[in-house]
């Protein structure tokens, strides 16, 4: 359908409103429109509203298929990927999870073990129609320094087919040995990274989100954040991090993960938080899979009565820039997942009502993640932009977001992309006991 040329006109393509900006067109109420696109030398040489200037003889008509812009996926754990065949959680739970994961990560983690599976995962987010991926790496000494450098090793190998960005991942109680704290920020700083950490409710954690800021300032670094990812409603850590956004006048790109516990905690503290939020300017990515996973497991024998993901409603409505994305696949923390977006959006969509209307949900899986990633172009479609999209076979939300559309056609740079998955056989090998 896609000509091998990489020259060619889309007529009849169904786009969403909130994914084409610039776009005059008349939209329906799910936020669509039927476009005419043309690509040439790897770019989009056009889009306009269907049937606004003539189609040559040789346009390809959709009839109507929806077309996406390719998905930005701003939270993993690539480096955890896929150890669930030798390390599964025994009972599903998140300090199930933590444990298995840091035994895991001790006796098992070299370069190469790092390295094939975190290239396993690229290869599948890449078949699905992923443009750009943020993970999250281990960092908890001596781990850094194994990680690190094959992440470099990584971002090479994939440039121009993903944007591969890395955050370091640490306990906030890390942060204490202050000597150990600052040359880890400073080899994040020198691979180009993102300075993360999860928060708990520590006594001392405003005293180290200080310290977590003041590197951030020092090397320029933006700061990405898991925070209470738990139900326990005394876990307030967002709270504490726009409030150290804003007396730090702090000014990089802050995403903060999960905030699970907000979901849970009374009306007015609330919106108490989210006023903090905002004014900081956070953005906040919700994991709307691994979320439903792993909170409200009690002792499986109780059915979970909540869906563990937090406010996104209530932050979109007051201009916090909110995103939807993978986390974990195929570890102890989520024992499922592919890193397909499209998944991850369905499950959104059912989780967290993106529905009824649709209105600009659709950005939480391109548009609004490559802002925060810093990703110029990306998780859109627009004149003079890479044509970077993916063709579905759906040519509305309920056909889209019915099937798996594991058919999809992927195009980079003008061009379909082979869409063959890597085989699982491929890890046997490092998954011996
Ligand atoms: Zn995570």
């Amino acid at each position: 359908m896609i000509p091998a040329s990489g020259s060619y006109y889309l007529a009849n393509v169904r786009v969403h409103q909130s994914l084409t900006p610039g776009l005059v067109a008349t939209f329906d109420s799910d936020g669509f429109a039927l476009a005419d696109l043309s690509v040439g030398e790897g770019k989009i040489a056009s889009i306009a509203a269907h049937g606004r200037s003539k189609a040559p003889a040789d346009a390809i008509d959709l009839g109507g298929r929806i077309v996406l812009p390719c998905f930005v996926d701003c939270h993993t754990h690539i480096d955890k990927g896929h150890i669930w065949p030798r390390k599964p959680n025994p009972d599903g739970t998140f300090m199930a999870a933590l444990n298995a994961t840091g035994a895991d990560r001790t006796t098992r983690w070299s370069a190469e073990d790092v390295a094939r599976r975190m290239d396993f995962s690229l290869r599948c987010a890449y078949a699905h129609g992923t443009k750009a991926v943020r993970t999250h790496l281990d960092s908890v000494a001596p781990q850094e320094e194994i990680s690190w450098p094959v992440f470099e090793t990584i971002r090479e190998k994939w440039r121009g087919r993903i944007d591969v960005q890395a955050a370091c991942l640490l306990g906030i109680e890390s942060v204490r040995d202050q000597a150990w704290f600052e040359r880890l920020a400073k080899r994040v700083a020198a691979a180009k990274g993102v300075l993360g950490v999860v928060t708990y409710m520590v006594p001392d954690l405003e005293e180290l989100l200080d310290k977590v800021f003041a590197e951030a300032i020092k090397h320029g670094l933006d700061l990405d954040f898991h925070a209470d990812e738990t139900d326990d409603v005394s876990a307030i850590s967002l709270e504490k991090i726009a409030e150290a956004s804003l007396w730090n006048g702090f000014d990089g790109n802050i995403l903060v993960g999960h905030c699970c516990s907000l979901a849970r905690q009374p009306d007015l503290e609330v919106l108490d938080t989210l006023d903090k939020v905002a004014k900081a300017g956070l953005a906040v990515v919700s994991l709307p899979m691994c979320n439903l996973y792993l909170q409200d497991r009690r002792n499986n024998q109780t059915t979970p009565r909540w869906r563990g993901v937090t406010l996104l409603h209530e932050m979109k409505a007051r201009g916090i820039k909110v995103a939807v994305a993978s986390d974990n696949t195929r570890d102890p923390f989520y024992a499922y997942g592919d890193l397909d977006m499209l998944e991850v959006y369905r499950m959104a969509t059912r989780i967290l009502h993106f529905d009824h209307p649709v209105g600009d949900w659709p950005k939480a899986m391109a548009a609004t993640p490559a802002e925060v990633m810093r990703l110029e172009g990306a998780g859109t479609l627009a004149a003079g932009g890479s044509a970077d999209f993916i063709v579905f076979k759906g040519r509305s939300w309920t056909e889209l977001l019915s099937r798996p559309e594991s058919d999809r056609i992927v195009v980079r740079k003008g061009r379909a992309i082979d869409r063959r998955l890597p085989d699982y056989a491929e890890l046997d090998e490092l998954m011996v006991e």
